[in-house]
């Protein structure tokens, strides 16, 4: 499955959570968290999977990203006193980094992010931030692994939804390991509707689930994906409207 329908379905699903989670505040965040969460399993991939239908203005967009993160970086830094919202910022600038780096495709990339998250790693260790430094563990190694090997396994799903429910508490901000959890499972089984399907039970069965709707790539997948992003988004939509009770 291409990134640009990962991430459209992690969106949707950050809207299902902030819609019908019983006690999950909505929150614009929260939806976009699940949507960077979606787009974490693929970092094992050696090209960046949301970037390549982009073409050459990858370059432009990915120094966007980056720039991004600086400009929100420094605005938290300078404006904003030590506080809940500060830490806030801060997480989103490190997610608008993590993404331009992602995006860097070709043998640049693994480098890129090993040196991004072994940065986060110690920027977590100097903070006392634990989940900043699983974080950032997790995006140093993620690469150097076989591509739908461990990230897309039940386990790495644990440990994503962990690390959002140790920020959860140490940013105060609810709902972040829910938002993280269910955005990183869209992903896995997006991808079990492919050929290739996914490995959930690594290394302790070799099983590939699937329901090999889709062949990526292919101009009939490419439509399928599309009409799966499509009637997802009007299902939770749907529900989230029944919920709220129009
Ligand atoms: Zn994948």
């Amino acid at each position: 499955m291409r990134g640009s329908s990962h991430l459209a379905i992690g969106l949707i699903t950050g809207v299902a959570v902030a819609g019908l989670a019983p006690g999950i505040p909505f929150s614009l965040a929260g939806i976009a968290l699940a949507g960077f969460s979606s787009l974490a399993p693929d970092l094992d991939h050696p090209e960046s999977r949301l970037s390549k239908r982009l073409g050459f203005t990858q370059k432009f967009v990915r120094w966007a990203f980056v720039g991004a993160g600086v400009l929100i970086g420094a605005f938290a830094y300078l404006q904003l006193s030590a506080s809940a919202q500060q830490r806030l910022y801060y997480t989103v600038a490190l997610a608008f980094g993590l993404i331009g780096v992602g995006m860097q495709g070709g043998s640049a990339r693994r480098l890129a992010l090993l040196f991004t998250g072994l940065g986060t790693v110690v920027a977590g260790l100097y903070t006392e931030q634990l989940w900043l430094s699983l974080l950032g563990t997790f995006v140093a190694l993620a690469p150097f692994t076989a591509h739908r090997s461990w990230t897309h396994t039940i386990w790495a799903t644990a440990l994503w939804t962990y690390i959002g429910h140790l920020a959860d508490q140490h940013l105060g901000w609810r709902g972040v390991a829910l938002y993280a959890g269910t955005g990183y499972a869209s992903h896995l089984v997006a991808d079990t509707l492919t050929k290739s399907g996914v490995r959930w039970f690594l290394p302790v069965s070799e099983y590939s689930f699937k329901v090999p709707l889709i062949s990526t790539g292919s101009a009939s997948g490419n439509v399928l994906e599309v009409g799966i992003c499509v009637g997802y988004a009007l299902l939770v939509l749907g529900l989230v409207v029944g919920h709220m009770g129009f």
